[in-house]
């Protein structure tokens, strides 16, 4: 029963008033009261049931099946849970009775119930608070410093709505939520972007579930990658085209169903192409690489989910990103695009061409499969085994596509970002779910580590130690004779992130206004938590040239007093 559920689970959380009218009719009422509820959306839902946790029934009401997720994020001190349902509601276990009871009331009159009550004030969703309770109430005995660090490190923020108006929201996973601290890295995942591959979106709720829990039970690696770390995971960027393929029978449901938006667009080829920017300029020889979205337009209405995710990707210095798909196995790097355009199938190398493979093959050599030749390809032939050349491939080499994420984050930003395809099957079946977790858990995990590799650090004026916004940090491979074309920007803070393998590197770093420096770094990425740190002290150009004039007028001042005595001697 429950894995049928669990496959073709409607999921959503409860409304607010849901959530409040349940805590009215629930024993646990004073329990559910002294919590608050959270702002936040349907799409953040999972199918991830456990053993013994989850349970299923189907009294009167259809299909009311509820999978009881873990502690999934805390919010400002309130411990907040997801709880995933479908038309009512089941708790763990330990409220099989309480959920026999609910399931015997029509929804309607929950209903009814919140409409008369005094604080029912939320528009949107609630994320319901509950947890195994033996559990909880330890917890709650925990007031003092014991208390779960786990609930300061988690908070959730909407990002924007989709064309249906559903939310996009996104759990951020830091010990310092709100503003961009300096010298921390910023690091992301989206899942869900084609509403038809929900793995990912499955994979980072896990994900979720398993940084708390590993905050809670003191997992030194987790607590040590929280520590260093803000991490960013979108569950779902497409949660319209993920309710359609859901709402599909799997008889009906075709290789595209649900794939786009409610609008028809698919949201993987609505970003800005700037690919088109950067091979224009290259044939114009004009030295300009990144950022490019100073130099794009175009008239094209583009969705609200690419708008919000767009301008959210804008919005931070985020390092490290990846996008997570399915339909095949692989972890797919820049370019996505060739030149030639159109459904040209080439290689076409960005300039960090070695970086990213290493990015790439990262994922793939510590996922279960995707770098071993142990699987057969998805496209059922021998040929173009992915396994063959690692588990990675470059994109624009696969099959050429423009107006992509992967690409809009390399050339709009700072941010490294790969694609990976999680899975042959684009909706496999719930219960492969716990498998694929234990598949990517590990490659997941290290591949966030990497936002610490390379060189970070602080530029700032040397006179006044303020810090110097939008410097550019240019990298030399010292094997090769010219800078790696793509520099990196400093954030307002003037800190500067630049992921790089293991290597010697030559930096150079200019300013307007400021004298360029340049110094040499051997790369070991050695330290998990942190990247080298270089700091840059530049020297305002105004100050060296009051230094050269300070230099010529002691100068002249030198020659008079000379000529002077000269003089006086005549
Ligand atoms: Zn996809």
């Amino acid at each position: 029963m429950l894995k049928r559920m669990v496959s073709t689970l409607d999921l959503r959380l409860l409304s607010i008033e849901e959530s409040r009218a349940f805590a009215r009719v629930s024993q646990y009422q004073q329990f559910f009261e002294t919590y608050q509820f959270v702002h936040v959306s349907s799409n953040v839902g999972a199918l991830f049931g456990r053993q013994g946790e989850s349970v299923a029934s189907s009294q009167g009401q259809g299909e009311c099946a509820v999978v009881l997720l873990q502690t999934v994020g805390h919010f400002r001190g309130q411990q907040s849970c997801l709880l995933l349902t479908r038309e009512g509601l089941v708790l763990g276990q330990h409220f099989q009775e309480e959920l026999q009871k609910m399931m015997n009331r029509p929804t309607s009159a929950l209903l009814e119930q919140s409409s008369t009550s005094e604080n029912s004030s939320g528009d949107g969703l609630g994320i319901f608070i509950v947890d195994d309770f033996g559990r909880l109430e330890e917890r709650d005995c925990l007031h003092s410093g014991a208390r779960m660090e786990a609930e300061l490190v988690t908070a959730l923020y909407e990002i924007g709505k989709s064309v249906e108006s559903r939310p996009l929201v996104v759990i951020h996973f830091s010990t310092t939520p709100g503003e961009h601290v300096s010298m921390k890295p910023e690091l992301k995942y989206v899942g869900n972007m084609h509403g038809n591959e929900p793995v990912g979106r499955e994979l980072l709720l896990r994900l979720a579930e398993s940084l708390c829990d590993g905050v809670v039970n003191k997992d030194k690696e987790i607590i040590q990658l929280i520590n260093s770390t803000s991490i960013h995971l979108l569950p779902s960027m497409n949660p319209d085209g993920f309710e359609l393929a859901l709402k599909t029978e799997p008889e009906k449901r075709k290789w595209l169903t649900g794939r786009s938006n409610a609008n028809g667009v698919d949201l993987n080829r609505d970003f800005p192409d700037l690919d088109g920017v950067f091979y224009e300029l290259e044939k114009m020889k004009v030295p300009k690489f990144d950022h490019l979205m100073d130099l794009f337009s175009d008239d094209k209405d583009r969705q609200p989910e690419t708008l919000a995710v767009g301008r959210w990707i804008l919005s931070l210095p985020f390092v490290l990103s990846a996008n997570l798909h399915e339909g095949d196995l692989v972890a797919n790097y820049p370019f996505d695009s060739s030149p030639e355009g159109k459904a040209v199938s080439a290689y076409s190398a960005s300039p960090d061409d070695g970086t990213f493979r290493w990015l790439a093959e990262t994922y793939a050599k510590n996922h279960a499969h995707m770098g071993k030749n142990d699987h057969p390809p998805c496209d059922g032939t021998a040929q173009g085994a992915f396994s063959n050349q690692g588990g990675i491939t470059n994109g624009a080499k696969w099959y050429s596509v423009s107006g992509g994420m992967q690409d809009f984050n390399y050339l709009a930003t700072n941010a490294m970002e790969i694609t990976l395809e999680l899975s042959c099957e684009k909706m496999p079946s719930g219960e492969t779910l716990p498998q694929l977790w234990e598949d990517n858990q590990k490659a997941l995990m290290e591949y966030m580590w990497k936002v610490h590799s390379g060189v970070k650090g602080t530029i700032y004026d040397q006179l006044t130690g303020e810090p110097i916004e939008k410097a550019v940090v240019w990298v030399r491979n010292s094997s090769a004779e010219n800078p790696i074309k793509h520099p990196v920007t400093s954030w307002v803070h003037g800190d500067y992130y630049r992921t790089l393998p293991a290597g010697t590197y030559e930096l150079f770093v200019g300013a307007e206004g400021y004298e360029p420096q340049a110094k040499n770094v051997t790369v070991e990425n050695k330290v998990r938590d942190s990247a080298m740190v270089v700091d840059f002290a530049l020297k305002p150009i105004q100050a060296v040239e009051e230094a050269e004039l300070q230099e010529v007028l002691e100068e002249l001042a030198a020659q008079a007093a000379n000529n002077e005595a000269l003089e006086e001697e005549n």
